[in-house]
């Protein structure tokens, strides 16, 4: 039997919105609409489920990696290396500072990979952003490591990673400073866009919630020049909702990723990506390698399964970078042909994950 399976589940997610609508209602009321109670509420909760001393809640994902760099003061002349396969913000974010972002490769686990860092690191190195791709993870203690030795910041791409441990210790609390999104298509999600940094640092927390506001001591006074990245207090209140069920929603996409992975591990032309020990992904991305996946994308289509590409341009492709700095990037060009995300939201069910394990197999078999 023919079944529809969305990749989108945003219409599900936000069918029944009362108890959000109760809590706008009392926020209209107060009128606490730039920062306020709701933000600071979120930032404590978020702080405390990361387990992070501080969180500072911004607009968006990018800004968060924005006010990442800003809080070590990486500019002009200054080289960030980060991996070639992440969303266009990671390198963005870089560019937006003024500093050159030096891209390199990803590893089989489609990761950021080591050896490749290490090859792209000169004297300008002045920050690593390590990305957890898809809500994996790269060897995180390696990368702190090396900035430990470097004396630079390690800055976490956690955009994709929230609820993401590795050890037992969340994605984005192993770097100087952890940048979040909440983007309707990420683990937490608002209605519309969120983001956030979290830092056990109390001097770059203290920096970046002034220069996320202005600069702003009070009032009347700046005690720098900063701009406005505010998470808007609406949207906090989405987030808060959110976060009480998120262990619920890692737990459902936990469990269809493991369908998929014992159900694909038998078919030679697929390539999942090894799943390490004591690291628990989020699976905001159910992400593998396929042969011909143009074709297997187009004959899951007509399965009813709706998939994704993320992304089949890598960055050093793009026509935005100029000065191509950096190494390759070998797998990160054969991932773009090959990688397709299967939908493993937690509104599907074990029969969904088993039909979906079904109809790919049935392309290769062919
Ligand atoms: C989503 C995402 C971002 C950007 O976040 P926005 O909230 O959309 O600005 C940055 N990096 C990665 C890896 C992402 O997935």
């Amino acid at each position: 039997m023919m079944k529809k399976i969305n990749y989108n589940y945003l219409p599900q997610e936000f069918a029944d919105v009362e108890d959000i609508i109760t809590d706008w209602r009392a926020l209209i009321k107060t009128c606490d609409f730039t920062l306020g109670h709701a933000v600071a509420k979120f930032e404590e909760e978020f702080a405390q489920f990361v387990g992070a001393k501080h969180c500072i809640s911004t607009n968006n994902g990018t800004d968060a990696l924005i006010l990442s760099l800003k809080a070590f003061g990486i500019g002009r002349g200054d080289e960030v290396i980060t991996v070639a396969n992440t969303f266009y913000a990671t390198a963005g974010a870089i560019a937006a500072v003024g500093a050159t972002p030096v891209l390199v490769d990803c590893n089989d686990r489609m990761q950021i990979c080591y050896a490749s860092t290490m090859n792209a690191m000169t004297t300008k190195t002045s920050a690593i952003i390590a990305v957890h791709w898809g809500g994996g993870s790269p060897l995180i203690t390696d990368f702190r490591q090396v900035c430990d030795e470097c004396d630079i910041p390690l800055i976490e791409d956690a955009c994709m990673g929230i609820g993401t441990t590795i050890g037992g210790k969340a994605a984005g609390t192993f770097g100087n400073v952890g940048a979040f999104s909440m983007h309707p298509m990420k683990s937490l999600n608002v209605m519309g866009d969120g983001g956030m940094i979290v830092t056990d640092d109390d001097h770059i927390a203290e920096w970046a919630r002034k220069y996320r506001n202005h600069g702003m001591t009070d009032r009347d006074h700046i005690e720098f020049w900063g701009v406005n990245m505010r998470l808007q207090p609406l949207q906090a209140i989405v987030a808060m909702h959110g976060l009480r069920k998120l262990p619920k929603t890692l737990e459902i996409r936990r469990r269809n990723a493991a369908i998929l992975d014992k159900g694909l591990e038998g078919i030679a032309e697929v390539n999942i990506p090894a799943r390490l020990w004591k690291m628990e992904e989020s699976f905001c991305l159910y992400l593998g390698l396929f042969e011909s996946r143009n074709l297997l994308q187009k004959h899951l289509s007509n399965k009813g399964i709706e998939t994704k590409i993320h992304y089949p341009v890598p960055l050093h492709h793009q026509e935005a970078v100029d000065n191509f700095m950096g190494d390759n990037c070998k797998n990160a060009t054969y991932q773009a042909d090959h990688v397709l995300s299967l939908p493993v939201h937690q509104f599907l069910t074990e029969s969904d994950m088993h039909y979906i394990v079904e109809s790919v197999a049935e392309f290769y078999a062919r």
